[in-house]
């Protein structure tokens, strides 16, 4: 059951925008940059952050795959368990200002496995976050530097983000399940 659409693909687009804008202005530049897309949607988004950094900054800003799988445990009622399935970086993050992409952000345990994940390769300078939507309902301590839209949830909601890369178009939703 759709509720409401918080995102139509101008809104999706200005906000890519604004978030690229903001990385280049929080590192003063983009020499030291490096995109990681947490899998599937977190991958395309990176993606597209990449081509406006391109755009804004005529700089190419490489961009890697974490596959980062949930579990639930039966057993127990404690939050989904993310487990690293795969990753693609084929550059050096030693010394690299990280960015983690991914389409929502919620209890925080994925991006936790992501930073886990991540020192496996090397020690990077920084790690820094950027997410479409963040729901709110952390259980980590953890924040997004760079954030699309804030979009307050019940547990109850959860948000539809499509990508015209993996859906056939972009829009954001919130969905009653
Ligand atoms: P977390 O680990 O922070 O609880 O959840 C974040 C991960 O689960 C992200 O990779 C995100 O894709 C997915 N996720 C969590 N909640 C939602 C949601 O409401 N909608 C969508 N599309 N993905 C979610
Ligand atoms: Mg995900």
């Amino acid at each position: 059951l759709v509720k409401s659409q918080i995102m139509d693909k101008d809104q999706m687009e200005r906000s890519l925008q604004r978030m690229a804008h903001e990385i280049i202005e929080q590192n003063r530049g983009l020499e030291k940059i490096r995109l990681v897309g947490i899998r599937s949607r977190g991958v395309p988004l990176a993606e597209r952050l990449s081509s406006y950094l391109k755009l804004i900054s005529n700089q190419e800003v490489p961009v890697g795959i974490l596959d980062i799988t949930l579990y639930r445990d039966d057993l127990s009622t404690i939050s989904h368990q993310p487990v690293i399935k795969g990753s693609a970086i084929d550059f050096d993050i030693e010394d690299a200002v990280v960015v983690l992409v991914d389409d929502v952000l919620y209890t925080g345990r994925t991006v936790r496995a992501a930073i886990d994940a991540l020192m496996d390769f090397g020690r990077p300078k920084q790690i820094q976050l950027a997410v479409l939507i963040d729901r709110g309902h952390r259980e980590l301590p953890i924040k997004a530097d760079y954030v699309g839209k804030n979009v307050p949830t019940s547990k109850e909601e959860i948000i539809k983000v499509s990508l015209e890369e993996t859906d056939g178009e972009d829009s954001v939703k919130i969905v009653l399940v």
